[in-house]
């Protein structure tokens, strides 16, 4: 038996650890603090009723002979991947219901899908970046090149010919930035994939926060998109569904050989999400869930409004907070990353994200989010205000 010795390679996840060591420490300390966390990555708010009523009733018919439902398909039901088809229609995106994969969440098929791809590729990751990404590739031993995300280009990295890359990671909106690439930016990355006979893994986990007509919600709005991407989105952030896992890989004909291959690997390795759970997610699509997502990810978008009101208010720099959760902002004074962690648990017991977890270039940037509670935030901002509008 030999081990795969690319594991070792992996860097320790240190980061929530970290903050959860000092969290505690500082708590313990100091009990009669109140700490609030705007540093999550999880929704709060619940499942809204349509999604609830649907998976009610899901279970109940699996408690029925006639309407019992034992394995699926592994690649999702009809009724859901149709659902999905019309929602990409909306946005005059075709798609065929067999290039839709349900998946139970995004973060697996995001490390699955290199099943399908030679360990000899070269792959191209903005920095910072969802340490899901780097990961998953360390494991297979593939050469990862970085490619600055930084303020030259409002961390929104473009394409460099001299650079030859074989698998493409982009992330919009992006964590942990919030960055959103326009169309035209997008256009780029799908030129260069082509040219390079490259493909592209898009990750659209937060589209659902995008409210301005002109930005893409799927690559698959720039032409070419469905000759190099891999699209991966999921109903974590858009419906609330983190605990409740259910997500979408589409793979496109186009593709070559990709969407057999992948259809082939899910066949083998995996049985499909529970019909309740489809059931549910199905549910985000009628007038009622659309309706009722969108109160919730309004919530969260007013969040991350207060949040950013305040850091103009300060006079701090920061990026995303329009059509993203987070909103990463500039550390003041030149402090790094983990000093200003120190300096707000400290001073006003706030606690968000050291950038530097994400990355080289995220060193002296920080992130908060806004998945926190109205109250919360608030209190968060205020406490944020008298500390730095002096
Ligand atoms: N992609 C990005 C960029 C994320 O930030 C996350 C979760 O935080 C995921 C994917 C994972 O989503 P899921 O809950 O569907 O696995």
């Amino acid at each position: 038996m030999k081990l795969n010795e690319n594991y070792s390679n992996l860097k320790e996840s240190y980061l929530f650890s970290t903050i959860a060591k000092k969290v505690n420490e500082f708590s313990h300390n100091n009990p009669d603090k109140k700490i609030i966390r705007l540093g999550i990555g999880d929704v709060t708010l619940p499942l809204c009723k349509a999604v609830i009523d649907a998976l009610q009733k899901a279970v109940a018919e699996m408690g029925v002979q006639t309407t019992f439902r034992g394995y699926g398909p592994e690649q999702g039901y009809d009724f859901l991947k149709n659902a999905i088809k019309d929602y990409y229609k909306e946005r005059d995106v075709e798609l065929d219901p067999n290039e839709i994969f349900i998946s139970d969440g995004a973060k697996s098929d995001l490390g699955n899908i290199l099943d399908l791809f030679d360990t000899d590729n070269t792959v191209l990751v903005p920095d910072p970046v969802y340490p899901v990404y780097v990961d998953t590739n360390i494991m297979d031993g593939r050469n990862i090149i970085y490619i600055n995300a930084n303020e030259a280009n409002d961390f929104l990295p473009e394409p460099d010919e001299n650079i030859k890359a074989d698998i493409i990671y982009i992330c919009s909106p992006n964590n942990p930035t919030g960055a959103v690439y326009t169309k035209e930016g997008l256009k780029k990355w799908v030129d260069y994939a082509l040219k390079n006979n490259a493909v592209i893994i898009y990750d659209a986990a937060y589209e659902s926060f995008i409210t301005d007509a002109n930005l893409p919600h799927s690559i698959y709005e720039i032409e070419g998109g469905k000759d190099c991407a891999i699209e991966f989105c999921s109903f974590s952030k858009i419906a609330g569904f983190t605990g409740t896992r259910c997500g979408y890989t589409v793979v496109p004909f186009n593709l070559g050989k990709l969407n057999k291959m992948w259809l082939r690997r899910q066949t083998t390795k995996f049985n499909g999400v529970p019909y309740i759970v489809q059931r549910g997610a199905a549910a985000v699509f009628t007038k009622e869930g659309r309706k009722e997502i969108e109160e919730n990810l309004e919530y969260y978008r007013e969040n991350a409004k207060i949040i950013s009101d305040t850091l103009d208010e300060c006079g701090i720099k920061y990026y995303g907070g329009k059509f993203s959760p987070y909103i990463w902002l500039k550390c003041p004074n030149n402090m790094t990353s983990w000093e200003f962690f120190d300096y707000l648990l400290t001073n006003i017991q706030v606690v968000g994200t050291p950038g530097e977890g994400f990355g080289r270039n995220g060193e002296g940037y920080f992130r908060l989010t806004s998945f926190g509670s109205k109250e919360n935030t608030i209190e968060a901002m205020k406490r944020f205000k008298n500390l730095l509008n002096k």
